[in-house]
């Protein structure tokens, strides 16, 4: 989410239909509980019930997952790569630190792109942004044709569920191939910013649909997109305050969402379907507290704005870090694989399951997509090793940057490095070729507004 959006965002945006926005017809109860799962193995050598003086060795770390999975996604607004786990010295997210620990743990993560509404619709497509049929508005809207990856899990007989935590969630069209869809209740919506503190109701709301017996008997998938951490920063009881600076005051908001989700973590380990459940931890994008002169997000593509967290705990799989620049555009491939569903041609990304159960990761190259809207220009970038080059508006000026020895991109490489420049411009205009751009819906109304500019 974003703040600064002129009113005219607002009122298209709720007054865009939608087809789908409406109460759903109760879906087919989900198949018999043939789904999760085949048992993780032990390389336990005695029965379980003998006693025994024996150590007892850990189970085996798996190859493969044991069986077709559940799948919970975790995404929580706003929430930077560096946290606690990466490094960061105030421990602001004990819940989330200790998960981290059990779980696979990627350093490079980027986001799709630098604010919500192209972030979660390039996770959920599985697909970039400017491809994806849309409208035009900073705040768009994606109609009933675009295929999210969770009408494919529904398909194949997944249970699909999702509880949201601000307005633009209702009439994003984000809804598809949920059987269970809901906003939680009581917020306000304003287009400008977030001041709903809505991390107890969503936890109520989670754990309210993951007790439902229709939803957990066979396979599912649940999505819970935790809101707080969303400017404005609220305070809460009890928790610092870590000081005065826009940072200390993000940084209690990221400490009270991971008590909540560390409440929900617990939850779902105390399920029987918990140890058949593999748990996806991630952000939309990042936030910006001076850096570029940026405050909040959306707008550039700059790290601070894309790189976010990535934890994806398996069952049988070990614990490890994986230092690989990745995107969240491997995420629709990878829920897919981890749930049983067949892969789908048209997704982009590549399943991160094989490196999760052992497989040795290999480099590839990252793209982020923030497509022309009505209130932000286009940027795009390819990031290829440790250096990236971002493309402004109709790839009219370009940056490179050495992220291993310029994380905070502040030296633009030009005339140091001209081969380097030219190697990155070359690989861009490549990776440009492969993209299929498409102008969003209301293109005829854009142009009055910027006249000069392609959709
Ligand atoms: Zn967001």
């Amino acid at each position: 989410m974003r703040n600064k959006v002129s009113s005219i965002v607002l009122l298209a945006l709720l007054g865009c239909s939608h087809e789908d926005a409406g109460p759903q017809t109760p879906p087919p109860p989900p198949p018999p509980p043939s789904a999760p799962t085949v048992p993780v193995p032990s390389a336990d050598p005695m029965p379980s019930a003998a006693p025994s003086a024996v150590p007892v060795a850990p189970p085996a770390a798996l190859t493969a997952p044991p069986g077709k999975l559940n799948v919970l996604l975790l995404t929580i607004d706003s929430l930077r790569a560096d946290m606690p786990w990466a490094g960061y010295g105030r421990d602001i997210a004990p819940n989330l630190t200790a998960f981290a620990k059990k779980a696979v743990t990627y350093t490079r993560a980027y986001s799709i792109s630098s604010y919500t509404a192209m972030s979660v619709a390039g996770l959920l497509a599985g697909r970039y942004p400017g491809e994806i049929e849309r409208s035009g508005y900073f705040f768009s809207s994606y109609p009933n044709s675009v295929l999210f990856f969770p009408e494919l899990l529904k398909k194949d007989g997944v249970r699909t569920m999702s509880a949201q935590a601000h307005f633009y969630f209702e009439k994003a069209g984000f809804n598809q191939g949920f059987d269970v869809y809901e906003i939680v209740k009581g917020i306000t919506a304003n287009n400008k910013t977030d001041e709903n503190i809505t991390s107890p109701q969503h936890l109520e709301l989670a754990q309210k649909m993951l007790s439902d017996k229709v939803s957990t008997q066979g396979r599912f998938f649940a999505w819970f997109h935790f809101m707080d951490p969303h400017d404005e920063y609220m305070p809460h009881a009890g928790i610092g305050p870590y000081g005065k600076s826009a940072r200390d005051k993000y940084d209690a908001e990221v400490t009270f969402t991971d008590q909540h989700v560390g409440k929900l973590l617990a939850f779902v380990e105390q399920q029987p379907w918990g140890k058949d459940t593999a748990i996806i931890v991630s952000s939309d994008h990042g936030e910006a507290f001076g850096e570029h002169k940026m405050r909040r997000h959306g707008f550039e593509i700059y790290e601070m704005l894309v790189r976010v967290p990535l934890l994806i705990k398996a069952p049988g799989a070990e614990p490890k870090v994986i230092d690989l620049a990745r995107s969240a555009i491997d995420l629709a491939p990878t829920i897919l694989e981890l749930s049983g569903a067949p892969p789908e041609p048209s997704f982009i990304g590549k399943s991160l399951v094989p490196e999760v159960y052992g497989k040795a990761p290999e480099a590839r190259d990252v793209i982020l997509d923030l497509p022309r809207t009505s209130d932000n220009d286009k940027r795009r970038a390819l990031i290829h090793g440790t250096h990236k080059i971002i493309a402004h508006g109709d790839d009219e000026a370009f940056e490179v940057f050495d992220l291993a020895a310029d994380p905070g991109e502040t030296k633009v490489i030009r005339k140091d490095d001209p081969a380097l420049v030219e190697d990155m411009k070359q690989r861009f205009k490549e990776m440009v070729k492969g993209l299929k751009d498409i102008c969003p819906k209301n293109t005829q109304k854009l142009k009055g507004k910027k006249p000069r500019r392609r959709c």
